[in-house]
């Protein structure tokens, strides 16, 4: 019985397996390269000509054209890590793909997947439970350990060269928007910190700022720039004539008719100024334009209208002034102003905004060009996502492969409790692990068999916290040298890479609507003979 289409292929069993683990190692070898401090960075055009040059592995997968459905379940791996964790994302997707390489060598010596799936559920299990016995409690008001973590989260990114003063940044925005509860936790409120980026300067002469910092200039002028007393009204309208009387279609014949056209039109804008200025406003933010007539009414009555500022920013403003964002003049009263103080900075064309309970807080990075600033805010993002957690949990683990050889180490003594083929499942989940110190090594040009050599002997020793400094080449104690990572994003990267490599590992069928290559015109027969192209993958290898 023939079910389905001529288009259709379909592989099975061993052939399934093989094709979904060679896509999903393409995608964790294409970012390898990245990881660790003396990572490379990848320069990645769109179809439209764009350039993105990044170290970060969720922007480098997500730029990546791939539409191969198995490759595409690796990419989650990278995107749920950048969620959970905001960093760790080479890693997770390194370890994905390792796992399924032991994994295909277990196959081999013919191990039922279930056996494999089940092992490696075992061991992610036990080795996120050895990873909160391993973290480290510290303090989260500790100023030095969280600039640790920052710079940490920062090395081998753009962000690298200034990452003593970013970090400081970092943590000092962090620390602004962090409450402490009243049961002792703390709670970090990220929405309160707004990045805000500006090309031409160094990345040392980054800030940060109390308040908002809008990149915009005034729309006329001849609007006053300074306000102690700023009462402020958030518009997301545009101060124009409306929609409908543009498109309606009038007919004039005589001058007369022309003048009282421009008269009602003119009037219509007059009374838009007037509904801004009666609700007792000396400063206007508006998400869309505002019309050449209305700029010049706003200016004579002596308040400043800043056009086109952004959705986020106008939300940000909100969060520091209080008040609300208005949507329609006609029902705008002064309970919706907001508050604070207005600056202008002649020099850098920028506005600074307080609130009055220096509610938000503004990063302002500077790069000398889009490519530099684009890459420094990736790695500023990461850097207040991982000292933010360890804020809120409390537990950070030393890095540079230390955690890694650690828990490898304890697999292995957990493995000889597991029954059954399991347990060389767990072995295999261990050595995966050891792939991270591995490819640090590598990366910096060291010799990866005698660094993890020398790492297993320090670690057999009982230093739990002995990993590589990528820069001499020695084993050391990691988190003493400041590299910290948090526990959170470490336990998350076991538990996504282990979902994703299970989930590949379960299917033993595949069928495809269409060809699975992208070779159309191959008359290579089915099987994993006939992934060829491996959908976007074949283009993705030369485009490395
Ligand atoms: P990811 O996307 O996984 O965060 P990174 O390129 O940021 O990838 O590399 C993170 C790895 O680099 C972690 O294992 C971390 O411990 C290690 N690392 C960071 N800084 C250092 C350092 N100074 N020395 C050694 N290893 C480091
Ligand atoms: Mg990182």
């Amino acid at each position: 019985m023939i079910i389905l289409g001529d288009d259709s292929q379909r592989v099975k069993d061993r052939d399934a397996q093989a094709y979904n683990i060679r896509a999903a190692r393409a995608v964790a070898d294409a970012v390898r390269s990245t990881l660790g401090p003396k990572g490379m960075d990848k320069m990645l055009v769109d179809s439209m000509g764009d350039v993105t040059i990044t170290n970060d592995g969720v922007t480098i997968l997500k730029e990546m054209d791939i539409d191969n459905p198995t490759a595409e379940m690796i990419v989650e791996v990278a995107e749920t890590q950048e969620d959970e964790a905001g960093d760790g994302t080479t890693t997770a997707v390194a370890i994905a793909g390792e796992l399924l390489k032991n994994a295909e060598d277990l196959l081999e010596q013919d191990i039922h997947p279930t056996a494999i799936i089940k092992g490696f559920h075992l061991a992610s299990e036990h080795a996120r439970a050895e990873i909160d016995d391993i973290a480290e409690r510290v303090d989260p008001e500790d100023e030095e350990l969280l600039k640790k973590v920052a710079e940490t989260s920062m090395t081998g990114k753009g962000a690298e060269l200034n990452k003593e003063l970013l970090a400081e940044l970092i943590v000092g925005a962090v620390q602004q928007v962090t409450v402490e509860a009243d049961d002792g936790s703390y709670v970090v409120d990220l929405e309160n910190v707004n990045i805000e980026t500006q090309t031409g300067r160094s990345a040392g002469e980054s800030e940060l700022l109390t308040g908002a910092v809008i990149d915009k200039d005034p729309v006329h002028e001849d609007m006053p720039l300074e306000f102690d007393d700023a009462n402020v009204l958030l518009i997301n309208e545009a101060i124009e004539i409306e929609e409908a009387d543009v498109d309606t279609q009038v007919n004039i014949d005589s001058p007369d008719q022309l003048q009282k056209f421009l008269d009602r039109e003119e009037s219509q804008l007059k009374e838009k100024v007037d509904q801004i200025e009666a609700t007792g406003a000396n400063v206007v933010f508006c998400q869309k334009g505002i019309d050449d007539m209305a700029q010049h009414y706003l200016a004579k009555k002596g308040i400043l209208a800043v056009r086109r500022v952004k959705k986020s920013d106008i939300k940000f403003l909100k969060n520091v002034l209080g008040g609300s964002i208005v949507s329609d003049l006609d029902s705008a009263t002064e309970a919706d102003l907001g508050h604070g103080s207005v600056r202008r900075d002649d020099e850098d064309e920028l506005f600074y905004v307080e609130g009055p309970d220096a509610h938000g807080v503004t990063l302002l990075l500077r790069g000398s060009t889009d490519h530099v600033v684009d890459e420094l805010e990736r790695g500023i993002n990461d850097a207040l996502d991982v000292v933010t957690s360890t804020v809120t949990d409390g537990r950070v683990v030393a890095g540079g492969g230390a955690i890694e050889v650690e828990l490898a180490s304890r697999l292995r003594d957990y493995a000889d409790s597991v029954e059954g083929r399991e347990q060389l499942a767990v072995e295999a989940f261990a050595d995966a692990l050891e792939l991270v110190p591995r490819v640090l090594a590598e990366n910096a040009g060291l010799d990866a068999i005698d660094t993890l050599v020398d790492l297993r002997a320090a670690h057999e020793e009982g230093q739990v916290r002995a990993g590589l400094n990528v820069f001499s080449g020695d084993v050391v104690d990691t988190f003493d040298a400041g590299v910290v990572e948090p526990a959170h994003s470490k336990e998350q990267a076991l538990s996504s890479a282990t979902e994703a490599a299970n989930l590949v590992l379960k299917i033993d069928d595949i069928i495809a609507a269409g060809d699975l290559s992208t070779d159309k015109g191959d008359d290579e027969e089915g099987g994993a003979g006939g992934m060829g192209g491996m959908g976007g993958m074949g283009g993705m290898g030369g485009a490395m």
